[in-house]
Parts: structure tokens; C-alpha cells; sequence
């Protein structure tokens, strides 16, 4: 069998498992640990607080900093309400490629990852190879985060890691990050007649939304020097501002939906502390002037911290070593990269398939993007 075969006998499995985000990853991490523990892996299950999901982290080699990590989601995005030619949750080929929810975002790349496991633990490696599988990536990346915690704790210091999400295995050095909010206004209804009355909620939101966009506008005079991105600054948007149910009423409740992007770590401090303090200082103080039960309250959606394009990058420059590559570049979605550059790792995003098939339905990934992936996982050697 080749490495190729065993690479798509192991997505067909890792595919009919149904990780959607909002349900447990619990049977295919055990499928995996069970796999690398049979591929003499140091395998280790960490559950999340209710016991219903799972990170996995698995090291081949000796121990000790340094090595590299193969990091992969589990989870995938929901299929309901999408036009399947087949079951999205069994694996079918056709004409070189593999259709199935999670193929290449981003089962694939694990599924490589895997399938390199008994190469890795023939060899005497003088670095580990670390494999850190996670669930909830889809949602905000709550798992990595408490891996990176649960890493950070033990003094786990890998090098470097390898993200596998779909670039069609070009080399991302950085993308920015996702911060994504809504946030709840509760005043006082009342008759429009007399709107001193009320606190209209509707109105705060606006007021609301304007220091939102005020701070949009010093976020351009923020870029940093050099910026890759395009647009080089953070963004921030709104998203959608609900409110009120008549003319002639004081609107009791709203909410505004937002989101920023923050290219680098300080914007994403500086957004959250303006807009918090605006809100503390200004309109909660106004509101609860004439109701002190009115509240403004922000709900965190999602906050995935952004990759920042690095000078100096020893995961980069080896994969481009090792691919021929002579380009890195940007990527305009967020992936849990961030976050293991805060763990002091050298990142970089690299994996088979395209985004352009990610999230959708027949979702594929290409035999040769699965090569492409082993040979580059095979170098690591
Ligand atoms: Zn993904």
C-alpha cells in the first residue's frame, strides 16, 4: 500500500465521523489516539470543562523543546441547508478527487499527518514531531486555545508549526485576526410622545455605533509600517443593528452586531478598551440616569488572534527549503496560526486543497494536493 492509499483509506474514516462544531469530536480523537498510540505516539486526550469534546496532542521522537507541530481542526461546518450530490459524510471519489465535508478543510491534511505516523517512528528522530488535533476551530478556535494553555502549563516549547489548512499547499506567513461581538442595549420603553421618559435603547446603539466608526477611522492612522495587507490597517464593521417595534414607542431593546481584524496584537487591546470605556463612561451613565436597570452588555462571539508576517520565520523559510517555494504569502481567512505564534513557535499555514471548496457543498480535495502534503510531510525527516 502506498503512503497515498493508506493517506485516503484514513480521510474515508476521518470523514464519516460528523464533527460538526456544535456536536462531539469525542469518536474520531479517540480513532486517532488509539491509531497513534498503535504507531508508538505518546498520545494524550485533553477533554474540554463538560466532557464533550476533545484536543488531542501526540508526539513521535524524544522529548524535550524544540520539533515541530502538525496542527489540524477536527471539526467541520454545519451541511444543513446545503445541496449535496452525495452523503457529505462518506468519503466518494471521482475523476482524482475526494468529495466529502471536511476533505480539505481539514481532514486532509490530518489524514496526511496520520498516514506519515509509522514513517516518523521508524526513524531515529533527533527532534519530536508533535500532532495537535483540536475541536471548536470553526467557532472561534476555542480549543486551541486551551491547548496552547494546557501546552504553555507543561512548558511544552515546540519550534515550529505547520498549520494544514487549504492553501493548495502555497506558504502563508500571516493573515489578520477575527474579533467578532454583539452587542445588547436594554433602556426603557415608553410613549414616543414623550421620549424623556425612556431610555431608547435604539438611540444609545447609534451612539454606540458612531464611536465604532470613529475608532475605524484611527485604526488607518495605526497601520504598521510596511503592512502586507491589503487594506494595511485593521477593519472594523458592523454587521447589523436590530431595534425597536413601532413609530411611536421608545425602543426598549437593540443590539448591534460587529467585527474587527486586527493586523496586529496592540489594535485588537486598543479596539476593545475605547469601545469599552465609551460605553462605561459615557452612554451606560446617560442610561441609567433615568432607569438604573438599563445595561449594555457585549457578548463575545469570536476573538481568533491574527498572525502577524514575521522577518524572521524558521517555519517559512524550511518549508519553502523543502517545497522549492520561492513566495509566501497572505491569506484573508483566520486560522488558529495566531495562537501558536503566541506560544513562541515559528508558524507558518500550509495544506492540500483549496479554500475555495472550503464551507461548501461538495467540498473536495485533490489526490495530488494529498501527495504535494506527503512529500512535504515526508521531508520533514
Ligand atoms: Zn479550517
Amino acid at each position: 500500500m502506498t503512503r497515498l492509499d493508506t493517506a485516503r483509506d484514513i480521510l474515508a474514516t476521518l470523514i464519516a465521523f460528523p464533527t460538526v462544531s456544535s456536536d462531539s469530536n469525542l469518536d474520531m480523537i479517540h480513532w486517532m489516539a488509539d491509531y497513534l498510540e498503535r504507531h508508538f505516539a505518546r498520545v494524550e486526550v485533553l477533554t474540554n470543562a463538560d466532557g464533550t469534546k476533545a484536543n488531542l496532542f501526540a508526539t513521535i521522537g524524544p522529548e524535550g523543546d524544540g520539533g515541530i507541530v502538525l496542527s489540524g481542526h477536527s471539526d467541520v461546518v454545519p451541511v444543513a441547508e446545503q445541496d449535496w450530490s452525495s452523503d457529505p459524510f462518506e468519503m466518494r471519489e471521482a475523476d482524482g478527487l475526494l468529495y466529502g465535508r471536511g476533505t480539505c478543510d481539514m481532514k486532509g491534511f490530518i489524514a496526511c499527518a496520520l498516514a506519515m505516523a509509522p514513517y516518523y517512528a521508524a526513524r531515529d528522530l533527533d527532534r519530536p514531531i508533535h500532532f495537535a488535533f483540536t475541536h471548536d476551530e470553526e467557532v472561534g478556535c476555542l480549543g486551541a486555545a486551551d491547548l496552547i494553555a494546557a501546552l504553555e502549563a507543561r512548558g511544552v516549547k515546540p519550534a515550529m508549526a505547520i498549520i494544514g489548512e487549504p492553501t493548495e499547499m502555497r506558504i502563508i506567513e500571516g493573515h489578520k485576526g477575527c474579533c467578532e461581538y454583539t452587542t445588547r442595549f436594554t433602556g426603557l420603553e415608553g410613549h414616543g410622545s414623550d421620549p424623556d421618559q425612556g431610555v431608547n435603547a435604539a438611540e444609545y446603539a447609534v451612539r454606540y455605533v458612531s464611536r465604532l466608526l470613529e475608532i475605524r477611522e484611527e485604526l488607518k492612522t495605526r497601520a504598521p509600517e510596511g503592512s502586507a495587507f491589503e487594506p494595511p490597517w485593521t477593519t472594523l464593521n458592523i454587521g447589523g443593528v436590530h431595534g425597536g417595534v413601532a413609530h411611536n414607542v421608545i425602543v426598549g431593546k437593540a443590539e448591534v452586531e460587529w467585527e474587527f481584524r486586527p493586523v496586529v496584537n496592540e489594535d485588537m487591546d486598543f479596539v476593545k478598551s475605547e469601545i469599552e470605556a465609551y460605553a462605561r463612561d459615557v452612554l451606560l451613565p446617560a442610561m441609567q440616569k433615568v432607569e438604573p436597570r438599563a445595561r449594555i452588555q457585549t457578548e463575545v462571539i469570536g476573538e481568533v488572534a491574527g498572525f502577524e508576517p514575521m522577518e524572521r520565520n524558521a517555519a517559512r523559510d524550511l518549508v519553502m527549503k523543502l517545497t522549492g517555494a520561492n513566495t509566501a504569502g497572505l491569506v484573508p481567512f483566520a486560522t488558529e496560526a495566531g495562537l501558536f505564534q503566541s506560544l513562541g513557535c515559528d508558524v507558518v499555514v500550509c495544506g492540500p486543497g483549496s479554500i475555495a471548496q472550503a464551507h461548501k457543498p461538495d467540498e473536495f480535495v485533490a489526490l495530488d494536493q494529498l501527495t504535494a502534503c506527503l512529500d512535504l510531510l515526508d521531508r520533514l525527516i
